[in-house]
């Protein structure tokens, strides 16, 4: 059978060579492939695991301009960092913008227990709204105790003065990247996952392209193009010893893990942020998908595609959720727990990995290979303009158009409307919760998810939650998933709130997956085995 994927890996090879191949598909490739291909250059994006499988889908989930690089500003007067918190904020209300579906604007309260953090805490927050300029998004304010405890049921109530309201947006790190495929394969870009970069090739002297492995398939092939770019994340520096092996390490990375607890940990509208924990970190406490998220954590770590959230790290939440709320909580609530790799620019005067500046660097080899990393996710818009614009430049491109993504709405934005939900209740007989949830996962684009419903695909994959089967079908036919955690992990966050959850729904998954693939009950073992090895160790 000539699968979808096969035709996508018979377009790579027929359409190269390319103007630009990007080598991973978190938020920095996902962004730059969208931008060089809205910009009328032929891209080819490859991804060796899924789409936002890295670092991209275990983010806090917040579009923010970034309250402590505020505090580090106006602890070190350092411009460069007022700088860093302006574009984050002016990003912010980029994405608010162009991906209305995939974000909201989220109250967070500040919890205040000595009256000495109340003014320091209250005109850092006011320079943060004046920072933003008229691209913010609800003004910061005090609160007294009682609305802090009315915002915020379940904090502890003993000694607490009041709190500092402000505002930043949340968003759904992984369908972004989704979206971002999505809109960049509209404007006639190529995205390949679950294909890795074995080496790079090289023609005299220059790099001209990668060999690149189908990790489903089998298969080999290369991929040619004018200019290479290196978004691989944590990864970056093994893409470029690729190219120089004495290449020296522009990377730390550190980890950083979240918990999941069930929705009596937070309220559905609002978030908590607790500006000072044991060792001088921020933490969140924040409603997601009608669960309680919390992190997270910053410790040096080792290079992983799935690192293992540590024990000491998940007793470091623990307590902290323990400290400030008046519900008791044991390891036996956590729901779900992942952890995700910082890359952090390597700064040989500091120490502590938290004082690094999440700035992002743009770098191109002495033969032409051009790396991207750092940054933050709600930045990718901003990093993928440099890297293209710099690519221009570097490999002599011509590109029809100049950057477009500042005014460019997302996969799913055109054609959203705030109460979508209550048509497709009407349309497709779908319930309030699936109907909810299929309206903001795929904005315009649910129509068509539910339209699936017609064909017998209603059901719920687990009685607890809003996901259906529709949406295993339109995972594999419109999002290129290919293996059962595609879809439990990142098209829908099933396994990141409730991995034993997921595992109940991973049969009925797995069968839906089989016969819109095609797979013999050998693949069938293989996929349900490695969805349970990925549930029982790391997401
Ligand atoms: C715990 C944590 C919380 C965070 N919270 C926030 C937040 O709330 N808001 C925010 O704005 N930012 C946040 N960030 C930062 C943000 O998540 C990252 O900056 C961003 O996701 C990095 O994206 P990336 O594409 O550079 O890396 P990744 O997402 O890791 O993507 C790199 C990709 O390259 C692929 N790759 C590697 N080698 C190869 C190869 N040989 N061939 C093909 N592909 C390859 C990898 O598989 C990977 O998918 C957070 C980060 C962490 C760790």
């Amino acid at each position: 059978m000539r699968t979808a994927r096969g035709q996508t890996i018979e377009r790579l090879c027929r359409n190269d060579p390319f103007d630009l191949l990007v080598i991973g598909g978190g938020a920095t490739g996902c962004g730059t492939v969208l931008d060089a291909a809205s910009r009328g250059l032929k891209t080819a994006l490859i991804e060796k695991n899924d789409f936002a499988e890295g670092t991209s889908s275990r983010s806090t989930k917040l579009v923010h301009g970034g309250v402590r690089y505020l505090e580090m500003a106006i602890r070190g007067l350092d411009r460069a960092q007022y700088e860093l918190v302006r574009e984050g904020l002016h990003e912010r209300a980029l994405l608010l913008r162009n991906a209305p579906h995939l974000t909201r604007r989220l109250p967070l309260v500040i919890p205040l227990y000595t009256w000495t953090e109340v003014p320091y805490a209250f005109a850092g927050l006011k320079l943060y709204d004046l920072l933003a300029g008229r691209k913010g998004i609800g003004p910061s304010r005090l609160i007294g105790r009682a609305e802090a405890l009315k915002r915020f049921p379940m904090l502890r109530a003993e000694g607490l003065k009041g709190g500092v309201l402000y505002h930043d947006g949340q968003f759904n790190d992984a369908r972004t990247a989704l979206a971002l495929i999505a809109t960049a394969q509209q404007e006639g870009a190529l995205t390949l996952n679950h294909a890795e970069a074995l080496s790079l090739v090289k023609q005299g002297g220059r790099i001209v392209g990668a060999v690149v492995r189908d990790r489903i398939g089998g298969a080999e092939f290369t991929l040619r193009a004018k200019g290479v770019i290196n978004a691989a994340g944590p990864f970056v520096d093994s893409i470029r010893r690729m190219d120089e092996p004495e290449a020296a390490p522009l990377l730390e990375v550190s980890s950083g893990i979240h918990i999941v607890l069930d929705g009596r940990f937070a309220p559905p509208d609002a978030g908590l942020m607790i500006p000072r924990t044991d060792d001088g970190r921020l933490l969140f406490i924040l409603p997601w998908q009608g669960h309680a998220l919390i992190g997270t954590t910053d410790e040096p770590a080792q290079i992983d595609d799935h690192p293992i959230p540590r024990q000491e790290e998940i007793a470091y939440l623990l307590r902290h959720v323990r400290r400030y709320f008046s519900l008791d909580v044991t390891e036996k609530d956590i729901l779900s727990s992942w952890s995700g790799l910082r890359p952090l620019l390597r700064d040989a005067g500091a120490a502590d990995t938290a004082r690094i500046v999440r700035d992002h660097l743009v770098e191109v080899s002495p033969s032409g290979l051009l790396t991207v990393t750092g940054g933050k996710w709600t930045t990718y818009r901003r990093m993928a303009q440099d890297t293209v614009d710099r690519a221009v430049e570097t490999f002599g491109l011509a590109p029809p158009h100049p950057c477009r993504t500042e005014n460019l709405p997302l996969a799913g934005a055109v054609g959203y409307r705030e109460d979508g939900a209550k048509a497709l209740m009407r349309g497709h007989g779908l319930d309030v919760g699936i109907a909810s949830h299929l309206h903001r996962a795929y904005g315009s684009a649910a129509d068509k998810v539910a339209a699936l419903v017609r064909e017998g695909l209603g059901e719920r994959l687990h009685p607890d939650h809003p996901f259906i089967e529709a949406e295993v079908v339109y995972a594999v036919r419109h999002e290129q998933a290919e293996r059962a955690a595609d879809v439990l992990v990142r098209r829908t966050p099933l396994a990141l709130l409730d991995r034993k959850g997921a595992a109940e729904a991973a049969p009925r998954t797995i069968e839906i997956m089989a016969e819109e693939l095609g797979w013999d009950e050998r693949r069938r073992r293989a996929e349900a085995e490695l969805l349970d090895e990925r549930l029982r160790t790391a997401l």
